[in-house]
């Protein structure tokens, strides 16, 4: 069961700006998604996508940067984990158990310990019956358990800030293999005053710089803050309302 009132969304204007922005796709199986990827959303009860989804699919696999600003529950996480798990996949996800540090291909940011652990339940339930390994880390408790789950192989890692420049700063994760950069939720992580730490990834030493990586931004607001770290970490990138975004 799922909150999404599609009578709702549908109605919700979706605007999309930048050059030649990919076409939106009307069904999940228009994406070209790998087979188990489309089984695991139809066994989610996913039966369409959302707007945001529509949209957001074709601009990631078009390999496009992306600023998205979307209200709370219009199906955000799906938006860039379809397309971020489809690629990882097709590149083949190599066992690198035991490595240190451990290099993910992708790395979600995000500003709670609640989001991160929803962000990688959504990404384990997609990734079902692959070889995908997604590991979270937060803040507040201590390392021991991340740090032995994340020895095991970790192809997307989704953190908060904190916790994420301090494995860093230990050598225990370096970002030399990141292909996707995400920001999820970057106006709460403004309002918690994480910018410096969401700077502090975006700049580290192994993190292949803007138009070597993909970096996706997701909003629900638009405050000058946003759009200035937009058009600092992101490049040639695709704009995307869903709805009224507030400033
Ligand atoms: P957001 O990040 O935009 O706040 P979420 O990604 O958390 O939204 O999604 C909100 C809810 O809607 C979740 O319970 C999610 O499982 C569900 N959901 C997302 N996409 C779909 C879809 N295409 N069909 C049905 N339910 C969906
Ligand atoms: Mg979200």
């Amino acid at each position: 069961s799922s909150g999404i009132n599609f009578d709702k969304f549908d109605k919700i204007p979706v605007r999309s700006t930048g050059t030649d922005t990919p076409k939106p796709i009307n069904d999940f199986s228009e994406a070209n998604l790998r087979s188990l990827l489309l089984d695991n959303v139809t066994k989610s009860g996913y039966t369409r996508p959302t707007p945001v989804q529509k949209y957001s699919i074709p601009i990631i696999l078009g390999k496009r940067d992306l600023m998205s600003c979307a209200q709370t529950g219009s199906g955000k996480t799906a938006a860039f984990l379809l397309p971020i798990l489809h690629s990882i996949l097709e590149s083949g996800c190599e066992s690198n158990m035991g490595a240190c540090p451990q290099t993910p291909q992708a790395v979600i940011v995000a500003p709670t310990r609640e989001l991160a652990i929803q962000i990688k339940d959504e990404a384990r339930k997609f990734s079902q019956g692959s070889m995908l390994k997604c590991v979270v880390a937060y803040g507040g408790t201590s390392t021991g358990y991340q740090l032995g789950t994340l020895s095991r192989g970790c192809h997307v890692l989704i953190a908060t800030p904190g916790r994420l420049n301090d494995f860093v700063e230990k050598g225990k994760v370096s970002f030399e293999n990141v292909r996707f950069l995400v920001l999820d939720e970057a106006d709460r992580m403004l309002d918690m005053g994480f910018m410096p730490a969401v700077e502090k990834i975006v700049t580290s030493g192994s993190m292949p710089p803007k138009g070597e990586r993909q970096t996706l931004m997701f909003s629900a607001t638009f405050p000058g803050e946003i759009q200035a770290a937009a058009n600092d970490f992101l490049v040639n990138y695709v704009f995307l309302t869903v709805g009224i975004v507030g400033g």
